[in-house]
């Protein structure tokens, strides 16, 4: 099997980072390119900026830079809303997005900028963790500094799977930082695991699950040209999702 160079971009990202350091592990497998706008940080959780390309997916080049010779894309970045003072007491807090780090740009142009390089360069395959909610316009998230964050992102996800690349879409439910291989995980679409959640299950994610859907995402062929919400059942030490090539069998294709 020869061994498939991966660009991850948002590789500092809390998602990203666990992406990276998994494709890492497997060595006959992956030679994993990171993308981060943040040298300091990279330091911080990778000890060096060794196999990484520090950039901005709004510059061209350093985004060139990255994704040249790769086989595939990995697409974990995001606008990120800012708190913008602590709640007083009984208040809920309000965010905003800091100029130039609007979800119209980090999402759409951003993640457009993506997609079209990648194709540029004849990058057969894009892997793009999204969020669940995205059909629902009056979703909350969408109102958080007026950023409309999960339209932007619906938007990039239908130009992906436009652009003739094949593709696989994630769009996790809430996520988590507990440990993941723990617990079954549910695919779904159309928000319909939001709109109906089933009975006692949250509509939440481990990200630790989340970054290995990612790492089967570039091994299984029945992932590919699929798009597909995600959460995880609450852990109950018995089912434990190992069989990858059977949960994207119950993928689909689109949208
Ligand atoms: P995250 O920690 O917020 O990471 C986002 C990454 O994007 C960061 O690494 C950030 O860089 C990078 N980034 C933002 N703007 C950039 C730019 N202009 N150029 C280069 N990099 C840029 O991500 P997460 O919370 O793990 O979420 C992963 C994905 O799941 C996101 O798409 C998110 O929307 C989605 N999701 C999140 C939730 C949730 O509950 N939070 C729920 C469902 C889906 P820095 O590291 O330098 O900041």
């Amino acid at each position: 099997m020869s061994v498939k160079k991966v660009c991850v971009t948002g590789a500092t990202g809390r998602t990203g980072a666990i992406v990276v350091k998994k494709l890492r592990q497997i060595t006959n497998q992956f030679e994993v390119i990171g993308f981060a706008r943040n040298e300091e940080k990279v330091k911080e959780l990778f000890g060096s900026t060794d196999g990484f390309i520090i950039g901005n997916i709004t510059d061209q080049s350093s985004l060139e830079s990255a994704l040249k010779g790769c086989d595939a894309l990995v697409i974990v970045t995001s606008a990120i809303p800012k708190m913008k003072a602590p709640p007083k007491e009984g208040e809920r807090p309000e965010f905003y997005f800091e100029t130039g780090e609007i979800p119209e740009q980090v999402d759409w142009i951003g993640q457009k900028n993506q997609i079209d390089i990648a194709k540029n360069l004849g990058i057969k395959q894009i892997v793009l963790v999204g969020s669940m909610g995205g059909t629902n316009e009056n979703h909350m998230l969408n109102k958080i500094g007026d950023g409309k964050i999960l339209i932007w992102k619906r938007k990039a996800e239908e130009y992906l799977i436009n652009s003739g690349i094949d593709y696989t879409i994630i769009r996790a439910g809430g996520l988590i930082n507990e440990p993941g291989g723990k617990r079954e995980l549910i695919v779904g679409k159309d928000d319909t695991l939001l709109n109906n959640p089933p009975q006692g299950i949250p509509t939440s994610i481990p990200r630790e699950d989340v970054a290995e859907v990612v790492v089967q995402a570039l091994q299984e062929s029945k992932a590919k040209n699929k798009a597909f919400d995600l959460i995880s059942k609450p852990e109950d030490g018995i089912s434990i999702t190992k069989d990858f090539s059977a949960l994207f069998a119950q993928t689909t294709a689109g949208l």
